[in-house]
């Protein structure tokens, strides 16, 4: 494409709320045959809320808020929000921990209270008709966290996160295209594919830690796959820089905008389809 083309292209998507950083972001942009997306925050809305929870409710939700007030994690904020509204009083956690991709630990009156998903309570005896009320919230594509005490699961706080309004024709119009359409999470397999399912993902890759998300990308493109990742949080950014077009939500945390070559600043899903039609018509033409 000429210099003049490139400009055209890149101006054009930035009024359609699609900001395409240079010449050869677009260019590659025109070459994707497999768009991957995170889930949290990018495929929903990022402002998960309580909608269940199993046991002493107000012990849960006690216990839980104590330790979740220390993590900037968005399924702590939906627990501590709920903890507010109803009124309950937050006890003083020490030791507090964040283990990446798995939950948090503190001790509260002498007690360990661990939080997180299955893999954090690989050592906690799971009752079966928790085990039950916990499918099945999964299945609802509810996130389950899971609260322990010392070597015990007391409760289950389900946490729901809605897709966004634009994600499910974002995804139809990139499969009309041809495009090879995947969910990478780190969320279990139940709850991912409950949202794949009612945003029309064909793929996903479920379980992953925020580490191994740039292993994923590499592994799909060593695969022969020329790969778009769309993202958001602090997690992406690897994994954004690796992907061939690293597309990132203009919500998104600092460091992700920073590693995209491309930023969807209306935070609106279909940018990536608008991306892909305007390298397309930027680049077809000259070929
Ligand atoms: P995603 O890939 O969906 O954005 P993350 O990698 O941030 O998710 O977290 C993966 C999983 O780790 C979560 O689904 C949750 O089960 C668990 N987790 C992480 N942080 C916390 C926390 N502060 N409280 C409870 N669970 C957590
Ligand atoms: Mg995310």
């Amino acid at each position: 494409a000429t210099p003049t083309a490139l400009m055209v292209g890149t101006a054009r998507s930035a009024a359609m709320g699609v900001l395409i950083k240079n010449g050869a972001a677009l260019q590659e942009t025109s070459k994707i045959d497999t768009v991957v997306f995170d889930k949290t925050g990018t495929l929903t809305i990022g402002k998960p809320i309580v909608s269940d929870i199993v046991g002493d409710a107000h012990e849960v939700l006690r216990l839980a808020a104590s330790v979740e007030r220390n993590s900037e994690h968005p399924l702590a904020g939906a627990i501590t929000e709920r903890a507010q509204q109803e009124g309950i009083e937050l006890n003083e956690a020490y030791d507090f921990e964040a283990l990446s991709g798995l939950g948090v630990r503190a001790h509260i009156d002498g007690h360990v209270v661990v939080l997180g998903n299955e893999k954090i309570h690989e050592n906690h005896t799971f009752d079966v008709q928790l085990r039950k009320r916990m499918s099945e919230m999964n299945n609802d594509a509810k996130t389950v966290v899971i609260v322990g005490v010392d070597n015990k699961i007391v409760g289950l706080i389900a946490i729901q996160d809605a897709p966004k309004e634009s994600a499910q024709s974002a995804i139809a119009s990139l499969k009309k295209r041809g495009l090879r359409t995947v969910m990478l999470t780190g969320d279990n397999e139940k709850v991912a594919h409950a949202i794949a399912q009612k945003v029309g993902i064909d793929e996903v890759i479920s379980d992953v830690l925020p580490q191994e998300k740039a292993d994923v990308i590499s592994t799909l493109r060593a695969d022969g796959a020329t790969v778009a990742f769309v993202g958001d949080g602090i997690n992406d950014a690897p994994a954004l820089s690796v992907a061939d077009v690293g597309i990132a939500m203009g919500t998104g945390t600092d460091i992700a905008i920073e590693a995209g070559s491309v930023v969807l600043t209306h935070n609106d899903l279909r940018g990536v389809v608008r991306a892909y039609d305007m390298s397309k018509k930027t680049f077809n033409r000259i070929i």
